[in-house]
């Protein structure tokens, strides 16, 4: 085994991995496009974006030419006592293309951070409303929300990570994730199960927290926009605020820059990220209104409580500011409806294999549900041996490519995927 390779086995953890009995890793020389290079030379057309992240692909000239900029002016300083045209623009961006109302906007390291203060925020506001018993959370299962610890107490207690850490985790309540699915009939029962959460709750509750319309890593479940007008309704009746994470979906991965516009709902809070730098740096951003932010800063202490060391860091913003200046330059909207159609006409045949249990599409996101969970280790080597970088997880094999990706490398994509799948 290469070197590097045996390093990295006996000494680097990698995400959700075993010290002992971990799956092979591959070396990666480069990423152009959307090819990722392996050492050896071998090119893998890229699937997964890393992780819905790298919207234009890799090694972008414009996004390249956004970071030196930036480094040749500085490459960080600290965002207490001081600011910089780069998080200016970045956020000028946001309040302007996020949904109506949110206009604050706190800068943050990651998209686990971004939903900490998200939670933070919430539950400062029914503190300065003398309202400090409403301090608990309400979502709908299949979540996924990070893997920080209040993140991890919203995400899906069978799937997330309740099993190890429930002693030390705060209790929050669930409700069943919605079954309407996105493009089928809206089933009114769906929401039923919030409403009588509600009703019960909140007294203790400051937040619903909810994934807008895609549920991502909680099982890649599209449902229906209505769910979350119906949900806006309930949380004003209730008092409680509503907070939309659109860490995964946010900046055209479903078709609409954010989610949110399917349902053309505003969250009171809204947690970007991911895609945020078109994948070129950890940065994650936390958006609410002008309401919640006051409320927080004329309660007591008077300010908001949270303030990381590489707050705002200038080369992040300025990539992320390039990267979203980029995608509304270009015709997204025309090139994810292209990716949509071509997903949709050429998954559809894994319907019909037996172990399939169900083929869904929305957006530039692809994914075959099998009945069972797939063999990673088989699986990844197959895929890689075809040329291809698809990562699937549990029972789901799925595609989400950079937006450049052309015919050609989906098709291929495609066609490995049902090869894959089908022996
Ligand atoms: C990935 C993700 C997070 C966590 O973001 P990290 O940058 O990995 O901390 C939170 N919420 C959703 C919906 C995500 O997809």
């Amino acid at each position: 085994m290469n070197h590097q390779l045996s390093f990295d086995r006996e000494h680097i953890w990698h995400p959700y991995t075993s010290m002992t009995d971990p799956l092979p890793v591959y070396l990666v020389e480069s990423a152009h496009g959307v090819l990722i290079k392996l050492k050896g030379g071998r090119e893998l057309i890229d699937g997964m974006s890393s992780w819905w992240a790298a919207i234009h692909g890799y090694n972008h000239p414009v996004l390249n030419a956004a970071i030196q900029e930036q480094a040749e002016q500085m490459s960080h300083v600290m965002f207490g006592g001081l600011t910089h045209e780069p998080a200016v623009e970045l956020c000028r961006l946001l309040v302007e293309l996020t949904p109506d109302g949110l206009d604050k906007v706190f800068l943050c390291d990651s998209g686990s951070v971004a939903v900490e203060v998200a939670l933070k925020m919430a539950l400062q506001y029914q503190h300065a409303r003398g309202q400090a018993e409403k301090h608990r959370l309400l979502t709908a299962r299949g979540g996924y929300h990070g893997d920080t610890f209040h993140a991890m107490s919203v995400c899906d207690p069978v799937t997330g990570m309740h099993t190890v850490f429930s002693d030390a985790l705060p209790g929050q309540l669930f409700c069943p994730r919605p079954k309407s699915k996105f493009d089928g009939p809206w089933q009114k029962n769906d929401i039923a199960v919030m409403a009588d959460l509600l009703d019960r709750h909140a007294h203790e509750c400051a937040a619903v927290i909810i994934e807008p319309v895609v549920q991502g890593a909680g099982g890649m479940w599209f449902y229906h926009p209505q769910y979350l007008r119906e949900l806006r309704t309930l949380c004003d009746q209730h008092d409680v605020l509503l907070i939309f994470d659109e860490i995964a979906t946010g900046f055209g991965r479903t078709g609409r820059l954010f989610a949110a516009e399917h349902a053309g709902v505003s969250p009171d809070i809204m947690c970007v990220g991911k895609a945020l730098t078109g994948g070129y740096l950890s940065l994650a951003a936390t958006l609410t209104t002008k309401k919640v932010a006051g409320i927080i800063s004329k309660g007591d202490p008077g300010v908001f409580m949270h303030g990381p060391t590489f707050m705002g860091n200038p080369l992040a913003c300025a990539v992320a500011a390039a990267s979203i200046n980029l995608l509304l330059e270009t015709d997204w909207q025309e090139k994810i409806l292209g990716i949509e159609l071509q997903l949709k006409k050429e998954l559809e045949p894994a319907r019909k294999l037996e172990n399939v249990a169900d083929v869904r599409v929305l957006g530039a996101i692809g994914v075959v549900e099998m009945e069972h969970p797939v063999d990673m280790a088989v699986l990844q080597k197959f895929f890689v041996d075809r040329g291809v970088w698809i990562r699937p997880f549990g029972c789901l094999v799925y595609l989400m490519p950079p937006f450049i990706i052309n015919r050609e490398d989906l098709s291929r994509l495609t066609s490995v995927l049902l090869e894959a799948i089908g022996r």
